[in-house]
């Protein structure tokens, strides 16, 4: 039965993340989280932290973790929009930013959040369709457009683009804002974020939740030329002022200070990432070569969904999609070297057994 003001309801579709387990006891691979702990810092900002802080406000300009990132970039803290997650930072710079009849273009296969931002603003928007090899073909984003957004390297995919390539889609779109989410590029890509100085239409956005272990505290971050930056408060403080906690606040400023452990955590997914590759393809598996902490990979000799019942009887999570063109693909997150060992041996009883 439909009620009569359900015809003025906003409908959307809702984004579906990837499961959550409740046990404990899965070797969980679906959802790119970093499987190290954050920085130890972290540990000492919640055993010191006073509960009487709680009664006030936190800054709404989230000020002490907007300029640890800004010193960590080389960047004024104006130049640093700060939000809930990267989720929050996009959506916040949609609606900001995507405010044309013309159409926002992104590709066919990336993030499936961008279409569902886009629905529920209601924004106009294309897709374009990657290569074969997954790749994304400039010319694509040459036409008229009310905006651009991909990330880089791209999800699901692990593909990484060069930032000559990204220059060239900027430079062809100064009516537009070009937005890259970088999400993932830490683990091994070149961030464009040197463009910034030389493009005021470029916002990059980066997040907390993958390279450095904090998904659950809900931090990510927007990095571009003061008026932009200034552009995306004026709306953010329209809607709700004070999104991120003072504990979040604190805790993201002490894990971006910690260069060492950065850097060391990443490399470790790194070397495990490249070893994994190495297994994968003796497993049978084919993958576009990924610059993230997840492989994109594709078993030869069962179905894709076939493997991804089989291994979660098994109590492993892996990430599958029942869509055109990617349902032959299995999305893997790099996890310790002891949970990809054994997910090569339940593999290899998959697959060869
Ligand atoms: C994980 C991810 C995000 C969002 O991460 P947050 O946890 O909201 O910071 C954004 N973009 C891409 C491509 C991602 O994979």
């Amino acid at each position: 039965m439909n009620n009569s003001w359900e015809q003025n309801v906003r409908r959307v579709v809702p984004y579906v993340p990837g499961e959550q387990p409740k046990d404990s006891d899965v070797i969980k691979l679906n959802t790119n989280e970093n499987p190290y702990p954050p920085a130890p810092e972290v540990r000492s900002i919640l055993d010191s932290f006073d509960e009487s802080r709680m009664r006030l406000y936190p800054t709404p300009d989230a000020a002490e973790l907007t300029n640890a990132i800004a010193e960590r970039y080389g960047l004024k803290p104006a130049q640093v929009f700060v939000g809930v997650g990267s989720d929050d930072v996009i959506s916040m710079a949609f609606l900001t930013f995507f405010n044309s009849d013309k159409p926002v273009l992104f590709p066919d296969i990336t993030y499936s959040f961008y279409d569902v931002w886009a629905d529920v603003y209601r924004i106009p928007y294309q897709t374009k369709p990657l290569r074969s090899d997954f790749t994304i073909d400039p010319d694509d984003y040459k036409c008229e457009n009310g905006g651009i957004i991909f990330p880089n390297p791209n999800a699901p995919t692990g593909v990484y683009e060069n930032v000559e390539m990204i220059e060239d889609i900027i430079k062809a779109n100064p009516d537009s804002v070009v937005m890259i989410d970088e999400a993932y590029i830490d683990f091994g890509g070149e961030s464009c974020l040197p463009l910034i100085e030389k493009y005021d239409n470029l916002l990059v956005i980066q997040t907390f939740s993958k390279s450095r272990s904090m998904a659950g505290m809900r931090i990510g971050f927007a990095m571009g030329c003061e008026k932009l930056i200034k552009y995306m408060n004026d709306v953010k403080f329209s809607i709700n002022s004070y999104t991120m906690n003072t504990v979040t606040q604190l805790c993201g400023a002490a894990a971006v200070r910690d260069e060492k452990y950065f850097r060391e955590t990443v490399q470790k997914i790194i070397d495990t990432r490249e070893y994994s590759k190495k297994k994968l393809s003796e497993l049978g598996f084919v993958f576009p070569d990924s610059m993230s902490n997840f492989i994109f990979a594709s078993p030869q000799k069962k179905s894709a969904e076939y493997v991804f019942t089989e291994l979660k009887k098994r109590r492993i999570f892996v990430r599958w999609w029942n869509k055109p063109i990617i349902k032959d693909y299995l999305r893997i997150s790099i996890g310790t070297p002891d949970e990809m060992n054994s997910l090569f041996a339940a593999l290899e009883e998959i697959i060869n057994g």
